[in-house]
């Protein structure tokens, strides 16, 4: 790369590292909207400061009522770049040992705080990479702008109001993600499946099933209450024992007629890393000793739907695959169950190839022949695609590779980002592959090197793309 620009960012990283302990200094976690603060007082504060930062490096800033900002590297030129980062962060949450999660300190060659990988210093990163390109003087020929959100974490209203006033540009792109290049969010397609049935009072019984807190995560915990079972019983100890085995889940008796499942939760884009504590407590009730009714048949069709340690939706018959955008996901969520009625919400992430046709008439189909109901508010979410050989893909992985060393190639994911809605964005770093930074949890961090090596190839890539 330019050796004049990669000077530069040597010499600016103390200021930079100083800048992202004064940006990660805010908890700028969502709060109570008041007057002029949309998202609430931290990130109000957080927003106006990184305005005030690039403001003060010579960018022309604009406030759109707190909700985002932007800063231009020159306004002259046509609007061409939008690069899209924020300033909101989750909650601190419990468990930090290295640091408080609000004082962000330099510890074996890491910045560790709440907002060093998401997204305070990758934003940080691209205004430096801004600046590098300004305060070197190169030329450019197209415009490039930093987005600063306010609003990624809690529903991205931020971007919602910027862009009800404010064109896409040509391109975006977002290191709020990892590196090399995410183009692809696979669809998504969700629904709930439900039955009625009469009551049926002999005992023993199940009085009710309760499992997952979120349509998009592997439930972690589960809860079955029971009548006229003795719990003490060898086929009940038997048939724990034997799903604590085949499912890698803790059971436990957590009341006179109560059983606890303990599995590990996941998020449903990657359903495949946890263990489904409400997909093992179905399958633990359909072997208990219990009185043969209604209720229990359909449970029983549950398991031959979702299969334990399936993720792959073949119990749905929905299983597919296609290269840009590998292997369709799914698990089953939200649960509830009682004497006269079961219903469970499924999270199904797809590849580009799927389609009403061969993916939600199948799946409803299987449902029904298993004898429950189906409803959906959405249907199928078509997915998120940026073709992989456009110009603009094509020249930010060339950055990546000529300043890494690295091969570059697309990335597909099953969650979303905060380019889902922009026709032309896509995720590019900060993090980089292999690296778990441990955003949204405790000890979260970034290495300074990679953080000095994203500035690197954000500054390649705005002249590869702008010059
Ligand atoms: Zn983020």
């Amino acid at each position: 790369m330019n050796e004049q620009i990669d000077k530069w960012i040597s010499e600016h990283q103390k200021e930079l590292i100083s800048d992202v302990q004064a940006l990660c200094a805010i908890p700028s976690v969502q709060g109570k909207a008041e007057e002029g603060k949309p998202f609430g007082d931290g990130p109000y504060r957080s927003l106006n400061l990184a305005l005030e930062m690039a403001k003060k490096y010579g960018f022309a800033t604009r406030n759109y009522e707190n909700y985002v900002g932007t800063a231009d590297l020159d306004p002259a030129l046509p609007h061409t770049l939008d690069i899209l980062g924020h300033t909101d962060v989750v909650p601190a949450g419990e468990g930090w040992t290295v640091t408080d999660p609000f004082k962000v300190i330099v510890k074996d060659g890491r910045l560790y705080g709440r907002g060093t990988s998401d997204d305070k210093g990758p934003l940080l990163a691209a205004m430096y990479a801004m600046r590098a390109v300004k305060e070197c003087g190169v030329k450019l020929s197209k415009g490039v702008r930093l987005i600063i959100g306010a609003n990624e974490e809690t529903g991205s209203a931020d971007i919602a109001h910027y862009y009800a006033q404010e064109p896409e540009a040509e391109m975006t792109f977002s290191p709020d993600a990892e590196f090399p290049l995410i183009n692809i969010e696979k669809g998504q397609f969700r629904g709930t499946l439900y039955r009625d049935f009469p009551e049926d009072s002999n005992l023993p019984r199940l009085l009710s099933l309760d499992a997952g807190v979120a349509f998009n995560a592997v439930p972690q915990k589960a809860v079955i209450r029971l009548e006229g079972l003795d719990l003490q019983d060898a086929s009940v100890q038997k048939a724990v024992a034997q799903t604590e085995k085949e499912c890698g889940v803790d059971i436990s008796i957590s009341g006179e007629q109560e059983l606890t499942v303990i599995g590990e939760s996941a998020h449903a884009s990657t359903p495949e890393t946890g263990r489904n504590a409400g997909l093992a407590a179905v399958l633990l009730v359909t072997r208990l000793p219990l009185h043969d009714s209604e209720q229990i048949r359909a449970l029983k069709q549950i398991p031959v739907l979702f299969p334990y340690g399936v993720t792959d939706g073949s119990g749905l018959g929905i299983r597919m695959e296609d290269e840009e955008s590998h292997a369709l996901t799914c698990t089953l969520d939200l649960y509830h169950v009682t004497p006269t009625h079961a219903e469970f919400v499924f999270d199904s992430r797809t590849p580009v190839m799927a389609n009403k046709e061969n993916c939600e008439d199948v799946a409803v189909k299987a449902i029904h022949d298993a004898g429950f109901e189906w409803s959906s508010e959405t249907g199928m979410i078509p997915p998120h695609v940026v073709p992989g050989d456009s110009v603009f893909v094509r020249k930010l992985l060339e950055s990546y590779e000529r300043v890494t060393g690295k091969k570059g190639a697309c990335l597909a994911i099953g969650g979303g980002t905060y380019v889902h809605d922009l026709k032309n964005g896509v995720a590019f770093g900060a993090v980089f592959d292999g690296v778990d930074t441990r955003m949204h949890g405790a000890d979260e961090f970034f290495d300074i090197d990679n953080l000095m090596t994203a500035v690197r190839v954000f500054a390649d890539a705005i002249i590869n793309l702008c010059a």
